[in-house]
């Protein structure tokens, strides 16, 4: 290993725990896509200090370093990571206080939203589904079924390249589609404040159940993938075009476009991330030859080729 490595790990043990750092971790086990080589370091913190100690260090000593939440918007490449992943799913903690949910940045959306239910509070019914964590969604604004983030953030906290830390209000978070100030100036999430009304449960839970019924009638939740490969192109549903390309169904080794949700590529067995990214540029060129749209990648692709 790296030497500068074992005294990052050396200095890391200090306030983490021993299986709260694992080398050379499989990035497989932590996408929902199920594809990816190893990391070099991947760590959890479990609290605010803990996170944010670890990144002021790997900030300080210029280690390469990536944010990971669930998962479930990325591409990991074959050839694994370099550099330290900071997985945050331990570092989960959701509290109430009147109609303000302040969730860490790795909480899981279903988690709140059902915290949300259980204290009557509604309008984040719609994130119930989004298989992702509050710092993921944030980043992203993401969205479903005429919600989305930009409708329930208060207020983020951020820790900026150089290590500062600072909030950002929704009024300046430059919330567009699929994207935020987050996502363009590479901050990192720590948690938010989301704002929400009271309302009542039986119908708030009843909202919930629709969307998740909407969900499992069109997505195909049986098969592993990372939701929607590419944006919605305006004045297009990516998934129509898609699918009008006669590729519902297509099969390109072992990644094959959803025969439930053109939109969605999923993982038919064992494929690795080359299949996918040749299936991607497959779907790329029949839509362009056929509707002249060139469709933009929602999802992210991380990581290196692996060497043969
Ligand atoms: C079956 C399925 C259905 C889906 N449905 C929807 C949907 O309806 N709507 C929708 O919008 N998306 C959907 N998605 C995509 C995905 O769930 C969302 O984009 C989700 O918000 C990603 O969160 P994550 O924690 O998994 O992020 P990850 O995939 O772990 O990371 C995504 C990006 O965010 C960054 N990131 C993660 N956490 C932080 C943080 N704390 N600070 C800074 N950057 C961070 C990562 O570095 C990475 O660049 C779906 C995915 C699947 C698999």
């Amino acid at each position: 290993m790296h030497g500068n490595y074992e005294r990052l790990i050396y200095f890391l043990k200090n306030f983490l725990k021993d299986e709260n750092i694992k080398i050379s971790e499989s990035m497989k086990k932590h996408t929902t896509f199920n594809i990816g080589g190893p990391c070099d370091i991947m760590i959890f913190p479990e609290s605010e200090y803990e996170f944010i100690k670890s990144m002021k260090e790997i900030i300080d000593k210029k280690f390469p370093y990536f944010i990971l939440g669930s998962g479930s918007n990325i591409i990991v490449k074959d050839g694994g990571i370099r550099g330290i992943v900071i997985n945050l799913t331990k570092f989960n903690k959701i509290s109430v206080k009147e109609n303000i949910i302040n969730a860490k940045a790795g909480a899981k959306l279903c988690d709140i939203s059902n915290i949300a239910c259980k204290n009557s509070l509604s309008g984040f019914e719609f994130a119930c589904g989004i298989p992702g964590t509050i710092g993921g969604a944030v980043t992203m604004n993401a969205g479903a079924y005429d919600g989305e983030m930009s409708h329930v953030i208060h207020k983020v906290k951020v820790m900026d390249y150089e290590g500062n830390i600072f909030d950002i209000y929704n009024e300046n978070m430059d919330f567009g589609y699929r994207s935020t100030v987050i996502m363009k100036k590479k901050y990192v999430v720590i948690d938010c404040d989301i704002l929400l009304q009271f309302g009542d449960k039986n119908k708030i839970q009843e909202n919930i159940n629709d969307f998740t019924i909407r969900r499992n009638l069109k997505q195909p939740l049986d098969y592993p993938s990372a939701g929607s490969v590419f944006k919605r192109p305006e004045g297009y549903f990516a998934g129509k075009l898609i699918e009008d390309s006669d590729l519902r169904g297509y099969i390109h080794k072992n990644a094959m476009v959803s025969d439930k949700h053109c939109g969605f590529i999923v993982n038919r067995s064992c494929a690795n991330s080359k299949d996918v990214l040749e299936l991607i540029d497959i779907i790329k060129r029949k839509v362009y030859e056929n509707f002249k749209v060139e469709l933009e990648l929602e999802v992210r692709i991380i990581g290196e080729d692996k060497e043969n």
